[in-house]
C-alpha cells in the first residue's frame, strides 16, 4: 500500500500559513472591489484546449507543466494552470461582450507540474484580475496602481519594485522577431536545443528562457524598446505619466517579457529582493490579441495574479486574531446555563470560548491559551443568587455582575 501522505509538491495549509493566506486574499479583494473588480468563480479544469491553443505551444506552461487527463467520457480535460484562460472562455460563453467594460477578480488553486522547491508548488493559489475591453493605458495605470495599493494594504511596499516594459503593437512585435531571429542565428550553436526549436515556433519564447546558455545569448540580443513603432511608443509613454502622476514607483526593465504567448503592449512584475529566485509576487500583462483568438470579438484585455504562497511567506508577523471571551463552570450543575450564556453572549456578537473540560484551573489555562481577554466564571452558589463572575484576563481583576447585566458589562 503506498503511504499515507500529500503529493509531491501539494501543501495542508493550516494554522498560521492558512491565516496569512486568508488575510492577504482579504485584502487583495477589498483593495480590488474599490476599483469596481466583482468575483467571479470558473471551474478548476477546462477542456484541454482552453489552455493549449491559447497560453502558446511552446510555452513552458504547455509542453511540461500541465496536468492533463482524460475523463470517463473521453474527454481530454486539464486542471487550469493560470486564470486568464478560463476567464476568457467563460467571457465569451456567456456573452459578457454586452456589456464592456468588464472588470473581474478570482481566486484559487492551480496546477502546474513543476519542480516543487521553496515557493513552486504543484498546486498553489492565485488571485488575479482581469479588465476587458478597455483599450487606452488608463486600464494599464489603474490595473498597476490597484497592484501597487494592495502590496501596500500588506505592508510590503518597501521591499518590492514594479519593473515595466513594453512588447509593443502586433506591427512593433513582428518587426522585432525578424530582428530577433537574426540575431539568435548568428549564436545559434551556443543555444540550449530547446530553444534551437523554438526559433522555428515562436522566438520570442527564447527569451525568457531559464537556461544559462540561452539567458547568456539573450543578454545581448535586440531590445523590444529599440524596435517600437511611433504609436507603441506613445502608449507606453502614457502609461509611465499615469503612474507617475499616482506616485507609483516603478523601473523599466527593458529585459522583461512574459512566459506566455498573448501579451501585447505593457507587461510588469512585483518583484521582491527576499524570497531568492522565486522573487516574482505578482505578475501581468495587456493581452489584446487573446480574445478574438479565442473566438470572441476584438476585446482587448489587461490583468495580473499573484502567488498568494509567495506573498504569505513575506508576511513576518502572524495574523491577529479578535479575542474570545471564555465562560468557565465550576461543577457540574450550571451545564446547562453555562450553554445558555454561551448562546447569549454569541448572538449578542461575542466571540465565545467555552473549554469543555477540566477543573477551575484548567479551564483558566485553556482561556489564557486561547488569547481570551475576560472570563465568565459560573458557580452554583452565586448563580442561585443571580450573579456571576467577570474577570478581566489582562489585569486579573474580578467582580461579581448581575447575569441580567452581563452582555453590558463585559
Ligand atoms: P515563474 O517565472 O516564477 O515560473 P510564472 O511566469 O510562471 O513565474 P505566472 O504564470 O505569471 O508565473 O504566475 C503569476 C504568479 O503566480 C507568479 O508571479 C508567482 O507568484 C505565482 N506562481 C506561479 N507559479 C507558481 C508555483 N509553481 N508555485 C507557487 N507560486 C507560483
Ligand atoms: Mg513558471
Amino acid at each position: 500500500m503506498t503511504k499515507i501522505q500529500n503529493v509531491r509538491g501539494t501543501y495542508d495549509l493550516y494554522g498560521e500559513a492558512k491565516r496569512k493566506a486568508k488575510k492577504v486574499i482579504a485584502l487583495a479583494s477589498q483593495t480590488v472591489e474599490k476599483y469596481g473588480f466583482e468575483e467571479i468563480e470558473t471551474p478548476i479544469f477546462e477542456f484541454t484546449e482552453v489552455f493549449a491553443r491559447n497560453l502558446g505551444d511552446t510555452s513552458d506552461v504547455v509542453t511540461k507543466e500541465m496536468y492533463t487527463f482524460q475523463d470517463r467520457g473521453g474527454e481530454s480535460l486539464t486542471l487550469r494552470p493560470e486564470g486568464t484562460a478560463g476567464i476568457v472562455r467563460s467571457f465569451i460563453s456567456q456573452g459578457m461582450q454586452q456589456n464592456l467594460p468588464v472588470k473581474l477578480y478570482y481566486t484559487g488553486p492551480m496546477f502546474r507540474y513543476e519542480r516543487p522547491q521553496k515557493g513552486r508548488q504543484r498546486q498553489f493559489t492565485q488571485f488575479g484580475v482581469e479588465m476587458l475591453g478597455v483599450e487606452t493605458p488608463q486600464a494599464d495605470i489603474e490595473v498597476i496602481s490597484m497592484a501597487y495599493h494592495f502590496l501596500e494594504s500588506l505592508g510590503l511596499n518597501d521591499s518590492v519594485v514594479v519593473e515595466i516594459n513594453s512588447l509593443g503593437d502586433k506591427e512593433s512585435r513582428d518587426a522585432y522577431r525578424e530582428k530577433l531571429v537574426g540575431y539568435l542565428k548568428t549564436h545559434i550553436d551556443e543555444l540550449s536545443a530547446e530553444s534551437r526549436e523554438r526559433l522555428e515556433k515562436n522566438p520570442l519564447r527564447v527569451l525568457d528562457s531559464k537556461e544559462d546558455c540561452d539567458k547568456f545569448v539573450v543578454e545581448n540580443a535586440p531590445l523590444y524598446s529599440d524596435n517600437l513603432n511611433e504609436a507603441s511608443k506613445n502608449f507606453f509613454k502614457q502609461v509611465l505619466e499615469g503612474l507617475d502622476l499616482l506616485g507609483i514607483p516603478y523601473r523599466v526593465n527593458d529585459r522583461l517579457v512574459r512566459g506566455l504567448d498573448y501579451y501585447s503592449h505593457t507587461v510588469f512584475e512585483l518583484i521582491t529582493d527576499k524570497l531568492g529566485a522565486q522573487g516574482t509576487v505578482l505578475a501581468g500583462g495587456r493581452y489584446d490579441g487573446l480574445i478574438e483568438q479565442m473566438g470572441g470579438g476584438n476585446v482587448p484585455g489587461i490583468g495580473w495574479a499573484c502567488g498568494v504562497e509567495r506573498l504569505s511567506m513575506l508576511l513576518d508577523k502572524d495574523v491577529d486574531l479578535p479575542r474570545p471571551v471564555a465562560v468557565i463552570e465550576v461543577g457540574e450543575d450550571v451545564h446547562d446555563t453555562s450553554l445558555q450564556i454561551s448562546d447569549t453572549l454569541r448572538r449578542a456578537g461575542f466571540r465565545v470560548e467555552h473549554p469543555y473540560s477540566g477543573n477551575l484551573k484548567k479551564r483558566m489555562i485553556k482561556a489564557n491559551k486561547a488569547n481570551a481577554y475576560s472570563a465568565v466564571i459560573l458557580g452554583s452558589d452565586e448563580l442561585s443568587a443571580g450573579n456571576v463572575t467577570l474577570k478581566n484576563l489582562d489585569t486579573g481583576e474580578q467582580r461579581a455582575v448581575k447575569l441580567a447585566d452581563l452582555v453590558k458589562e463585559i
